[in-house]
């Protein structure tokens, strides 16, 4: 995927790529929801979708992009590290959930709630890259002030601005932000989780065009019950090319503090104590026409473009806490004897330890490795950073567990009490409940899978989909067929025999090999996929979980591609070479049986079986399993 590849057909925005004969009602809306805000090029290079073509441009992740050092950026992050050390008291936060004021005066002082914001809006104008470390740096030693920090920056008010606003908007309301007015995002509503086509709210435009009246309630919006500003998603009725008046999703700014924005809720979790929270209402708040986001009706674009960078920050945040996790297992497996041995000895704690190492090792390349991209402004990203965030919050959950399971008991109960008795306090048993939901908010991963899915086929699709797309008529279908046979014709069997091997120069020997083993593997990849295809047409876009093998074993790729490129770049920089080596190696092994395994799994699976069993549960054929329980009302 490139601006090389042609891209052969402009589809009217209404027109769907995809088959939906024989979908509901809701399932079309919501494909056409998500399709209509889909950004539909790519304008730049995406390595990671590359992969599912069977190509891999090793090229362009080495030398690694490590992002731009400056004198700026790590004097934030010595500020940072230091604030959070002397100010900040996770277990209080946690305890009380609340955090103190003059903790996020402190933090917005030092810059915190403009990171990425220019310097000429008055923020401190830092990298992606910087970001990424800050949220790393914060995520190692407080949840809930990671969470304050994403929400307000990564999908808040500074980006979608920067990105989309005006340079009205911008001046209005950037400086503000930077010094530290704190925003939200509220796209979620009761009936609105992973489908926005069921959006509720709306924002209807005064007759004399000057302001939009919004109505509506959103759910669980984070800083919510402290927001100064909030990106609010609310459909508004857009006139069409076509003259036609549909509703359509617009993104505003709204004032946390204007007549008719209620909090009517603080919303509390298993984690994330002291998330400020909310359920809002909003009851026909006036909101300034030059307050909305430009383009109209493209709100749902504004706010999953906003994503495909701000996600970043969860395996960002995730690199930290697993880092944290490390240094415990390794602590405690050292110190622990049991059965005449520390227990790091036993293999079955030391195979723990490995995956830990290993796997955190993998999360931070595949963040830093897309923070990299995102800062040098020439790469499609969307790929890299929903797999980062997939595989980054997936991992770092077994992390979290494996390092509660190996200190045991002490790994369960909470710092107080670990304190209360003298003991060391590691504070695991917040950590595992903070981070729970890091694999359900900013797209869970069933979502994420589906997306990385549909841009995984987008190539085909666009080449071919005319062609399997029994909605269209008999006349384009043939000449899309003969087009994409055509194409077809000398692509597959170039899948079968590289024309040029994947270009590993720079690259030390034991890493290079994986590399050439990624080559291979994503033109196997590519294979498998495209024949899945012939097989069930269009219709391979329902295929949930055969999809999400393929996606798994190309996600598995670009880790091994990241781990290799950032060992390289840490042995440049002249760090522990043998160790890093022996430690890269592990990983792409591991990672080679995991793709493997998804490999098998396309050919051989359970999945029919599985999905007969879960309806007939669903439809009440298996009540007598529930039997004995003590009666609850739900
Ligand atoms: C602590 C917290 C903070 C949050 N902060 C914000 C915020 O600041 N702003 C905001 O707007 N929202 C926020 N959210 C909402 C969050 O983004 C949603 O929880 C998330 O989008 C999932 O929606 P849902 O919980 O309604 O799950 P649902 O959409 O109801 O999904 C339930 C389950 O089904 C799966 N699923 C859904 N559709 C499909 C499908 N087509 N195929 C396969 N699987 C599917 C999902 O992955 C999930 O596992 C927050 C939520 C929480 C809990």
């Amino acid at each position: 995927m490139s601006v090389k590849d042609p891209d052969p057909q402009v589809h009217d925005e209404q027109e769907l790529q995809i088959d939906t004969r024989g979908m509901s009602e809701g399932k079309r809306a919501a494909l056409e929801v998500t399709e209509d805000a889909r950004e539909k090029e790519w304008q730049f290079p995406s390595f990671a979708g590359d992969i599912f073509l069977g190509r891999v441009r090793f090229s362009l992740v080495h030398p690694f992009p490590a992002g731009e050092r400056s004198a700026r950026g790590e004097q934030f992050l010595a500020d940072l590290t230091s604030f959070l050390e002397q100010n900040v008291d996770p277990q209080q936060i946690d305890e009380t959930g609340e955090i103190p004021p003059e903790v996020i005066e402190g933090l917005a002082r030092l810059g915190a709630m403009g990171i990425k914001i220019p310097e000429k809006y008055g923020g401190l104008g830092l990298s992606q890259s910087y970001y990424s470390k800050a949220a790393e740096r914060v995520g190692s030693w407080c949840g809930n002030i990671s969470a304050l920090l994403s929400a307000h920056q990564s999908i808040g008010v500074p980006v979608p601005l920067l990105m989309f606003g005006t340079e009205e908007q911008r001046r209005k309301y950037l400086p503000r932000i930077a010094k530290g007015a704190i925003t939200a995002f509220a796209l979620t509503e009761l009936g609105v989780g992973s489908d926005p086509a069921r959006m509720k709210t709306r924002a209807e435009p005064t007759p004399d065009g000057k302001y939009y009246i919004l109505n509506g309630n959103k759910l669980w919006c984070t800083n919510g019950t402290c927001a100064d500003l909030l990106v609010v998603m609310a459909k508004t009725p857009v006139k069409g090319r076509d003259g036609k008046v549909r509703d359509r999703i617009s993104a505003f700014v709204v004032d946390g503090k204007a007549p008719g924005v209620t909090v009517t809720q603080r919303c509390r979790f298993m984690g994330l104590k002291a998330l400020y929270n909310a359920t809002i209402e909003f009851k026909d708040v006036k909101v300034p026409a030059e307050d909305l986001i430009p383009p109209e009706g493209k709100g749902l674009r504004i706010a999953l473009t906003t994503l495909n960078t701000g996600r970043l920050t969860l395996p960002a945040i995730c690199t930290g806490m697993v880092k944290r996790c490390l240094q415990i297992a390794r602590d405690w497996s050292n110190a622990r004897e049991q059965w005449g041995a520390p227990i790091g000895k036993h293999a079955a704690i030391a195979d723990k330890i490995a995956h830990i190492a290993a796997n955190g090792f993998a999360i931070e390349a595949m963040t830093r490795m897309t923070s990299g991209m995102v800062d040098r402004k020439r790469h499609d990203i969307r790929l890299e950073a929903a797999m980062s965030k997939v595989w980054g919050t997936e991992r770092a959950w077994e992390i979290i567990d494996d390092t509660v399971q190996l200190v045991g008991g002490r790994g369960y109960e909470t710092v107080a009490s670990l304190k209360e008795r003298g003991e060391k306090p590691y504070p695991l048993e917040r950590t595992l409940r903070d981070s729970r939901i890091n694999r359900i908010f900013e797209g869970s991963s069933e979502i994420l899978r589906l997306f990385i899915a549909r841009e995984a086929l987008d190539p085909h699709l666009k080449r071919a989909g005319d062609a399997v797309n029994s909605q269209l008529p008999m006349g384009r279908r043939l000449s899309s067929a003969l087009r994409a046979a055509l194409h077809y014709a000398w692509w597959l069997p170039s899948r079968y025999v590289p024309i040029a091997g994947v270009s590993t120069t720079g690259l030390e020997p034991r890493l290079a090999r994986h590399v050439r083993y990624v080559g291979r593997a994503s033109r196997k990849l590519a294979r498998r996929l495209f024949l899945q295809m012939l097989k069930h047409g269009a219709r391979l876009e329902r295929e949930q979980l055969l999809l999400a093998r393929f996606v798994n074993a190309a996600t598995e790729m670009f880790a091994i591609s990241a781990v290799c490129a950032y060992a390289q770049h840490r042995i440049d920089e002249g760090a522990h070479r043998d160790e890093v080596l022996d430690l890269a190696d592990y990983f792409c092994c591991e990672a080679r049986l995991r793709i493997d395994a998804e490999f098998r799994g396309v050919k051989k699976n359970n999945d029919g079986r599985g999905y007969r069993l879960a309806q007939r549960v669903l439809e009440g054929d298996y009540t007598w399993l529930e039997h004995d329980l003590v009666p609850l009302e739900f």
